[in-house]
């Protein structure tokens, strides 16, 4: 037996890294278990190339917990290590690499967000464990080793007599950290972390049945067999062209255990030049439960969970997606600021942006009818991405689905098509008319319908921010919702209808309406317009009501505080009812007719409510009794 003292700077790096790294120790077993999978398929590499003549077999990875002994045990039948290399990569390479990490993050290891990202290797296991022996057998002729250290420089190194190749980790756990031997938490950990891991992972065992024989002879055989935590192959590190549609459905089910939804589309990514990247997307359907902030997309590398915190590696708006990201190229042994300034970060993001920008456009190439159907539940991604990432932007441009009030859907460029002949201006603006709600808006959508319009049906939260930015991009665009004015003055280019009342009966008319009018809320307009027209009808300006709409989702206004919510009452005069507005004898008459008038205007606009509502239903029982 020898003993030594390990040549580290620091006197003792233990309860350095115990304090700095409090709320991360669960990692230890991540880093365990990479090691003990980097060592299998180092072997599986020798073995390959003939550099050892060991038998590869089917190795997995066991881990044990006794809980008497109090100890966890993290067992590989991997390359193992001879005494020398014990003392050369444990003694050397894995506590320098400790005291590396510790004197170059002493001071931003308090961001405990971004601190599972430093991989600390074989030193984390001292986080939980106040011993740690290594009883490792070469995959040469060389004698196994055990090693025995206490977190602290001294270390004892002696034979043993393990004869069977690999590599034994056994931790004696700590007294604060019994967590870690509660089976429980263990299968929590291995679950997160090494659900995908390469080479299959054993922890405990559990019983089956399979059934032997034939007809009479038929017996049910009960067995007890390994318990495998890990799919070492999942989908994303197949070919797409391996793959069916049934086959990314089933690994969104092992990824998202708890989601019952289907996922809408899936997004194969796979790249290994300029750098390497492979993974899955999806676009989940989005409700508007909270399960969006629960089941993010996953980062792994070389497929080791690292976290589900993808931000700056994915563009914001793909954040609403879900699924896998791996790759070894992303530096996460980095802070996050530092990962958003590297380039080969901000490349990953664009190359995903293009990629998710690609499938869609084939998507809308190749089976645009299923792209309609779902374009309900992804389109607040679309517009979000088109208003955040110019790049993708140009895109979208051409996949981006505009749905009418008919249920059809067109693109921008179909809708210019379309709308060309008919709907524009006196200055040849093309007029595209939507509503947010059909309910709500339905008397101004069938006075549009009844003139050949076409009505888009547009009711995103945030599409004023895109409708402002497409009439941006082409200034002979002009996007206005059904009831921001009344039809004819919105688009027709002939010359306007000729009023039935004389001037003098319209300067009589104004102010006994303004009379009744709350003021505050309305400003009296007399328009001439067909009689078929409704008598009284409430607009709200486009300009004003989209500024409001847009501040109230972030950003775009131009006007500090709130908006007033200002209306137009447009009286159209070439209605009987006005006249008889005016030709009605009793003022008190006179009032009632307008404030009648009013409030069915304001109904047909979903503005009567409470009160008032009340008031009117009382008011028109009268009436009608
Ligand atoms: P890293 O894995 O980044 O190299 P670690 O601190 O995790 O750093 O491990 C240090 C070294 O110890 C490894 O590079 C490897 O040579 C050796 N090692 C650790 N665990 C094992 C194991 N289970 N089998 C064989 N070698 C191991
Ligand atoms: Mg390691």
């Amino acid at each position: 037996m020898s003993t030594g003292k390990i040549n580290v700077a620091v006197e003792n790096i233990f309860p350095l890294i115990k304090k700095f790294l409090y709320s991360d120790h669960e990692i230890f077993l991540r880093e365990l278990v990479s090691n003990a999978t980097d060592a299998t398929l180092k072997l599986k590499h020798l073995t390959n190339i003939g550099e050892s003549k060991a038998e590869y077999g089917q190795p997995i990875i066991e881990i044990k917990i006794n809980k008497d002994k109090r100890t966890l045990h993290v067992i590989d039948q991997g390359l193992g290590m001879t005494a020398e290399e014990v003392g050369k990569y444990i003694n050397e390479v894995a506590f320098s690499g400790a005291e590396e990490f510790i004197n170059q993050y002493k001071d931003s290891a308090k961001d405990s967000g971004i601190i599972g990202h430093f991989g600390l290797g074989f030193y984390s296991a001292f986080m939980v464990a106040k011993q740690v022996e290594i009883i490792t057998k070469s995959h040469t002729d060389a004698p196994a080793a055990h090693w025995t250290c206490d977190g602290s420089p001294e270390y004892t190194l002696e034979e043993h007599d393990k004869s069977e190749r690999g590599t034994e980790i056994i931790l004696h756990i700590d007294s604060d950290s019994d967590e870690f031997l509660e089976e429980a938490r263990i299968r929590e950990l291995l679950t997160k972390y090494n659900k995908f891991m390469p080479i299959p992972i054993k922890f405990g065992t559990r019983e089956e049945t399979r059934e032997e024989g034939e007809g009479d002879n038929k017996k049910e055989i009960k067995e007890t067999v390994d318990n495998i935590i890990n799919n070492p192959t999942p989908a994303w590190t197949k070919k797409p062209a391996d793959l069916k549609e049934e086959d990314y459905k089933a690994f969104y089910r092992e990824l998202y255990p708890m989601q019952f939804e289907e996922p809408l589309f899936n997004i194969h990514l796979n790249v290994d030049y300029p750098f390497n990247l492979t993974g899955i997307l999806y676009f989940p359907k989005l409700n508007n439960d909270l399960n969006i902030q629960k089941d993010r997309i996953q980062l792994y590398q070389n497929q080791v969970f690292v976290t589900d915190n993808v931000e700056g590696i994915v563009p914001e708006f793909l954040t609403m997606l879900r699924g896998v990201i791996d790759s070894p190229d992303i530096p996460l042994n980095v802070s996050r600021s530092y990962l958003q300034a590297e380039g080969a970060v901000k490349k990953i993001s664009n190359y995903i942006t293009k990629k998710v920008a690609d499938k869609l456009q084939s998507i809308f190439k190749n089976e645009r009818e299923n792209l309609e159907q779902k374009w309900n539940d992804i389109k607040v991604v679309i517009e979000y991405g088109m208003l955040s990432e110019e790049k993708f932007f140009e895109k979208a441009q051409k996949f981006n689905l505009f749905p009418t009030t008919d249920g059809t859907y067109l693109t921008l460029d179909e809708l210019k098509e379309q709308t060309k002949t008919l709907q524009t201006d006196k200055e040849d603006k093309l007029i595209q008319l939507y509503a947010a709600n059909v309910e709500e808006q339905h008397a101004y959508i069938q006075a549009a319908k009844d003139k050949g319009y076409t009505v888009l049906l547009l009711d995103s939260p945030i599409v004023g921010h895109l409708l402002q930015k497409l009439e941006q991009e082409d200034d002979k665009l002009s996007f206005v919702r059904v009831d921001s004015d009344h039809i004819d003055k919105l688009i027709t280019k002939d010359e306007p209808q000729l009023s039935k009342l004389t001037d003098e009966q319209k300067e009589t008319l104004k102010p006994l309406i303004e009379d009744v009018v709350p003021k505050e809320k309305y400003t009296v307009q007399l328009e001439a317009m067909d009689s078929e027209a409704a008598p009284f009808m409430i607009t709200q300006p486009e300009f004003m009501r989209r500024m409001k709409e847009m501040q109230q989702t972030g950003g775009g206004g131009m006007f500090g505080g709130g908006f007033p919510d200002m209306y137009q009452l447009v009286v159209n005069v070439n209605h009987p009812l006005v006249s008889q507005i005016l030709e009605t004898k009793t003022k008190k008459k006179q009032e009632r007719l307008i404030k009648q008038s009013l409030d069915l205007a304001r109904l047909s606009q979903s503005l009567l409510k409470g009160e008032e509502l009340t008031a009117f239903i009382k008011r028109s029982f009268e009436m009608i009794k």
